[in-house]
């Protein structure tokens, strides 16, 4: 279906809803849709970009790329600016509403599209262009004693006596990560949520029920997997990660993935994709790659907490865990 229709629908079930503005990007409903309404003076232009998009093999079936086909600028990474999507903050505050449990992948899949779903598989073929490449020369990239940890619980018992940021002093509980050591599919989040924070465990609030559903999708068991995020304790009031709360657990992360060697790795939101790749690129900009952490291909999607409130992005973060699981099936077994 054409991107802009979707995304006619759902400002209008916004709107319905009384709302006036886009959560992520606090855009005003009101002109979005006037600007929908005008793209018709503008489309050769939108046609044109469209047309670009689409020879540069990006996903045109996502309302935020509409948006930009429309002319409007989102995702714009501005601090402080009104369009910027608070990634962080949004992503893991406690929804003001009630939130409604989402069923996914975003709807049956067709016989036709699990046909050809397992047809690519067969082939295993990997149909995404290739992203960004992080691969250090740095002797010190892991500080010693952490480079030094043998285990994923040795992990966890050093960050559970970790001082090396200030966060230790308001976290509940350390929040190292959870899953199987030999997992081939890592998941890596922001940081601990309250809930995380109360139970020392990844991923189990809202947003984490539905990532349990986002792998069951692909045919992963949460067992299977392992789950963590960037930051090990829980950022006060679920704050956005300050820069040097990050160099400090970022380490502890990378000795995770040193150690469980997996074959992919997805990183869900804004936060873990930038950081894992050290870039400032908007997470639109992100998907649809597969980018290489040190060796290991990385896909980017978005953060399950963002899906609750954007149901329009269950869409494409069902391409981006497809690709994944793809990635996955193409590699050799171990
Ligand atoms: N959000 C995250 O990024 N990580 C969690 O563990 C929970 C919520």
């Amino acid at each position: 279906m054409d991107a802009r229709v979707l995304l006619r629908r759902y400002l209008e079930q916004r709107r319905e809803l009384g709302e006036s503005e886009l959560v992520l990007d606090g855009l005003n409903v009101e002109d979005v849709m006037r600007l929908l309404g005008a793209t018709g003076s503008s489309a050769p232009s939108a046609e044109a970009r469209r047309s670009v998009r689409q020879l540069a093999g990006e996903q045109p079936d996502d309302w935020r790329t509409a948006l930009q086909d429309a002319g409007v600028v989102v995702d714009t990474p501005v601090p402080g600016s009104r369009a910027v999507p608070p990634p962080a903050e949004t992503v893991r505050a406690t929804p003001p509403a009630p939130i409604p449990r989402m069923a996914f992948p975003p709807e049956p899949i067709s016989p036709a599209g699990a046909e050809a779903a397992n047809e690519m598989a067969a082939r295993k073929e990997i149909v995404a262009p290739r992203g960004i490449v992080i691969a250090s020369e740095e002797a010190e990239l892991i500080p010693g004693a952490i480079g030094k940890l043998e285990s994923l619980e040795e992990i966890a018992k050093a960050v559970k006596d970790c001082t090396r940021c200030s966060l230790y002093q308001t976290a509940t509980n350390p929040v190292s990560g959870e899953g199987n050591p030999h997992a081939e599919l890592v998941c890596v989040g922001e940081a601990p949520g309250a809930k995380e924070d109360e139970t020392g465990r990844p991923f189990i609030g809202q947003a984490g029920q539905l990532l349990t559903k986002i792998l069951a999708a692909i045919d992963l068991p949460r067992e299977q997997v392992f789950i963590c995020n960037v930051l090990k304790h829980r950022p006060p009031g679920n704050r956005n990660p300050l820069p040097e709360e990050v160099a400090a657990c970022s380490p502890y992360l990378i000795r995770q993935l040193e150690l469980i060697k997996p074959k992919v790795i997805v990183a869900f939101g804004t936060f873990a994709a930038q950081t894992l790749l050290n870039t400032k690129t908007p997470l639109g900009q992100l998907r649809g790659l597969v980018h290489q952490y040190h060796g290991i291909p990385l896909v980017v999607t978005y953060h399950p907490a963002a899906l609750l409130r954007n149901p329009a992005w269950k869409r494409p973060t069902w391409e981006d865990v497809k690709l994944a699981r793809r990635i996955l099936d193409s590699s050799p077994r171990s």
